[in-house]
């Protein structure tokens, strides 16, 4: 008797287990999980990016966020962050550990190829960074025989390699964005590629002891963006949300609580 019980009790616990398993996998499936009726999103974001997102007392705060949140209850349905190197976002989406990538995200058409996009939500555009000391850099032409900082994954990297042969410069990879910035400030490269809003910040916030130079390289727009061919339900409630946000005046809203001059 004891025996068949002790049995039972096994077979419950594989149950159990084989349960949990395939719950598991499900999520990220790019489905999004059932909970409590309404479906949980896993959003994959880059905390080192100021002023789109970041973290403050603990919180993850920014744009991207705000908009996120607000289109998330505008439609509905449940998000849960998760931060990590911009270069990881969208292999992680397609590993199908994410539902959502955002990370002031450029919508590019390399991109494109593997992630579909919303429309876009914010006007950005590449700028060249140089320490306060230098006064020779201007132009991508300047950067002949130079060391350009960039940060892997990003619009940034990209336009740095496309160009680097041609005009003759060395491309040093970083992962995150503060660590570029301090290896110009530092003197040991000379210029970096970053988004205008977002070294603009940078700058205004902290004595970086950097200056941004020159015109924009690119008019690159920011969109968030879903697996590519999988979600286009999802993909329908962004835009469906974006355009509330944006009618409401709510968009305006968050957009000036981070960006007031
Ligand atoms: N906008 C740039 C890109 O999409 C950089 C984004 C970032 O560094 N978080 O590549």
């Amino acid at each position: 008797m004891k025996k068949l019980h002790l049995v039972a009790l096994f077979t419950l616990m594989a149950l159990l287990l084989a349960a949990c398993g395939t719950d598991d996998e499900s999520n990220g499936s790019g489905e999004g999980e059932e909970e409590e009726g309404t479906t949980l999103y896993k959003v994959g974001i880059d905390t080192t990016y100021p002023p789109f997102e970041y973290e403050e007392d603990g919180e993850y705060v920014g744009i991207d966020i705000d908009v996120i949140s607000a289109i998330a209850d505008n439609q509905g349905f449940e998000i849960e962050f998760s931060a990590m190197d911009f270069s990881g976002i969208i292999p992680s989406l397609q590993a199908g550990q994410l539902d959502i990538a955002m990370g002031g995200m450029s919508i590019t058409d390399e991109r494109k190829e593997t992630v579909d996009f919303s429309d876009p939500y914010f006007d950005s555009g590449l700028t060249l960074v140089v320490n306060e000391d230098n006064s020779s850099i201007t132009t991508m032409e300047d950067l002949a025989g130079k060391t350009v900082a960039v940060k892997n994954g990003t619009t940034g990297a990209l336009h740095a390699e496309e160009h680097a042969e041609e005009i003759g410069y060395e491309v040093k990879q970083f992962n995150d964005s503060p660590a570029m910035f301090q290896e110009v400030a530092n003197g040991n490269a000379d210029v970096l590629m970053e988004d205008y809003p977002v070294i603009a910040y940078a700058i205004a916030q902290n004595d970086l002891g950097l200056q941004i130079v020159g015109d924009r390289l690119n008019g690159d727009q920011y969109g968030i963006a879903v697996l590519k061919g999988e979600n286009s339900d999802l993909l329908e409630q962004i835009n469906a949300g974006l355009a509330e946000l944006k009618d409401s005046g709510e968009y305006d809203e968050i957009m000036s609580k981070y960006l007031a001059e």
